[in-house]
């Protein structure tokens, strides 16, 4: 086929449940389609010009102080762009945090990316597992009582949104105020506020919930910086892009570019993390509604108590149903439902730009294909 008989239009859009890269504001990507051929005083594209072009230096700078209004984030702590996605932060982690230090890296195993995380911060030193959910193929949370942090660890690290299993902490595990807390945020930063001086640090790959895929938010309390091995990958080294302000090598530009113009959505459009997260609680509540009143036909996977806003993962009775369920939604425009192989099922992630008619055409689907086939 060639390009012109495939060119698609706005109306041709789903409603898109893909985990990731997932749905984006349609105002977002208006705003760059209108700008892709002349950046506003910049005679060429975003994609085209200098990362130390002064407009380009603005448009990092204010996708910054955006998400810094937006998160409450002080001047103690720092606000890197990374490119490497989550998956160089399970390393970059441990390699400033853990390497040399003596001590031990403790963890809390809920999911599958917590479990990457821990493979790769192995490599780099003593590593606890102070809680871990394998054997309910990770359905559920620990509380304060199922663990307890020693004072001396090098970090207690957590991921706050299991994206394949929808397990979400309500709020920060307990961790003592002696041990940095760290969390892999990716699938649900900036789904509602957050505490920032509860953390050591604080990363998230942006093609979940907060932009395209390419640049890795980090925030760093500042006096962590320092800790790391000078020996260390430099990449790899907080302290380069800390003091480089995300510019020690070129930035992933486009994709900060994009992040920028979703951390004003949610400020301008929204207005801000508290109205975003009652929006969220109302797209996943009645999604889950609909489940718990389905006369077991749809099983939710998390337990009730930690059920995820952004990813809601659920079960049919048989494969066959499954299979039929998520071609049924295919046609009624409702895309990417599969569950992830691990889980099985169905999981609908249901992110900050996914509108609300998409979550209610889903609900109505889902209702619907019980009553037909339950
Ligand atoms: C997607 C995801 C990752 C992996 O992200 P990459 O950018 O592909 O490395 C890690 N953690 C969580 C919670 C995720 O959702």
């Amino acid at each position: 086929m060639t390009a012109s008989a495939t060119t698609a239009s706005a109306t041709d859009r789903v409603y898109n449940f893909s985990a990731g890269p997932a749905v984006l504001p349609e105002s977002v990507l208006r705003e760059v389609q209108e700008e892709m051929m002349c950046l506003p005083g910049a005679g060429a594209s975003l994609l085209e010009i200098s990362h130390r072009d002064k407009l380009f230096i603005e448009i990092l700078q204010d996708a910054e102080s955006t998400l810094r209004s937006l998160l409450g984030i002080s001047d103690d702590y720092s606000v890197m762009f990374m490119q490497g996605g989550a998956t160089l932060q399970f390393s970059a982690v441990a390699a400033n945090l853990l390497r040399g230090t003596g001590k031990k890296a403790e963890y809390l195993l809920t999911g599958s990316w917590g479990k990457k995380a821990i493979e790769e911060a192995k490599k780099e030193g003593n590593v606890g597992v102070l809680f871990d959910a394998a054997k309910t193929n990770y359905d559920r949370l620990p509380t304060a009582s199922d663990y307890s942090c020693p004072d001396d660890a090098a970090y207690l690290y957590y991921c706050s949104n299991e994206t394949i299993q929808g397990v979400q902490f309500a709020s920060e595990p307990e961790c003592p105020d002696s041990v940095p807390l760290v969390s892999d945020a990716s699938s649900d930063f900036l789904c509602r506020p957050l505490p920032i001086d509860r953390y050591g640090l604080v990363y998230a790959c942006a093609q979940k919930n907060a932009g395209p895929a390419g640049v890795t938010v980090v925030v760093m309390r500042k006096d962590l910086i320092d800790i790391a091995d000078e020996n260390i990958p430099g990449y790899l080294h907080y302290k380069n892009h800390h003091e480089n302000e995300s510019e020690w090598n070129t930035p992933p530009t486009f994709a900060i570019y994009v992040l920028g113009k979703v951390a004003r959505w949610l400020r301008d459009d929204i207005g801000g993390l508290a109205n975003m997260e009652d929006i969220n609680r109302q797209k996943s509540e009645s999604l889950y509604k609909i489940i718990d009143e389905s006369n077991g036909f749809y099983r939710g996977h998390a337990q009730t108590d930690c059920r995820s806003l952004m990813n809601v993962t659920f079960n049919l009775p048989s494969e066959e149903l499954t299979t039929k369920f998520v071609a049924e939604a295919g046609s009624h425009r409702l895309a990417a439902l599969k569950g992830h192989r691990s889980v099985g099922g169905i999981r609908a992630s249901i992110y900050n730009a996914m509108p609300r008619e998409g979550v209610e055409a889903l609900g109505n689907f889902m209702t619907d294909f019980a009553s037909r086939n339950g």
